[in-house]
C-alpha cells in the first residue's frame, strides 16, 4: 500500500466527469486503501478519485466521527443554506468562504456492494457535496464570486511563481 500523488488544479483529470463504478471488486479496495492513505498523510478528510488520477464515480471520507468509502453517489435531496471556510488538497494553500445546502440526502454503494443513505448536515453534508462536485469536474474555485475569484488568480499566479516553496497548510481549516 503506497500513497498516491495529488492531482493539482490544471491537470485535466479534475476537469472531467467522472464514470459510474461497474465493479465493486477487491482491485477498487485496494484503490481506497491507498487513498485512505494518502487522504490521512495529507491531513485531508475527503478525497474523490479523480484526485488520484481515476475517472471514476467514489470517494473516501474521515471526518473524525465518521468515515468510509462511498462508490456511485448522488444526492436526492438538499435543504438550507450554510457558508463554510472551504479548502481542497487539489487547490492548494487557498480556502473562500462557500455558501451550499446545509442538508442534504446521499444515497450510494459501499465496498460490499450494499445500499448507504445517509442524511448528513454542516461538515458532512459540506464534505459529502464537495466530493461529489469532484466527480463532476468542479473545482471550488468554481463557487466563487467576482472578488474571490481575483483573489484565487492572484494567488494561483504567486503560487506558480513560488513553485516548490507551497507553505503547510493553515491550522484548523478542513480539506477535502
Ligand atoms: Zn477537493
Amino acid at each position: 500500500m503506497a500513497a498516491r500523488e495529488i492531482r493539482l488544479i490544471g491537470d485535466p483529470v479534475l476537469r472531467t466527469r467522472s464514470n459510474e463504478v461497474t465493479d465493486v471488486d477487491g482491485a477498487l479496495a485496494r484503490l481506497c486503501d491507498e487513498m485512505f492513505e494518502t487522504m490521512y498523510e495529507a491531513a485531508g478528510i475527503g478525497l474523490a478519485a479523480p484526485q488520484v488520477g481515476v475517472r471514476q464515480r467514489f470517494f473516501v471520507y474521515d471526518h473524525g466521527e465518521d468515515g468510509g468509502v462511498i462508490v456511485n453517489p448522488e444526492i436526492v435531496e438538499s435543504d438550507g443554506e450554510w457558508a463554510f471556510d472551504e479548502g481542497c488538497l487539489s487547490v492548494p494553500d487557498l480556502s473562500f468562504e462557500i455558501v451550499r445546502p446545509r442538508r442534504i440526502h446521499l444515497v450510494g454503494i459501499d465496498l460490499d456492494g450494499h445500499e448507504i443513505s445517509i442524511e448528513a448536515d454542516e461538515l458532512e453534508a459540506r464534505l459529502f457535496q464537495h466530493e461529489l462536485d469532484h466527480l463532476d469536474g468542479v473545482l471550488i474555485v468554481d463557487h466563487l464570486d467576482e472578488d474571490q475569484l481575483r483573489e484565487a488568480k492572484r494567488a494561483l499566479r504567486e503560487r506558480t511563481l513560488a513553485a516548490g516553496m507551497a507553505a503547510p497548510a493553515g491550522g484548523g481549516l478542513r480539506l477535502f
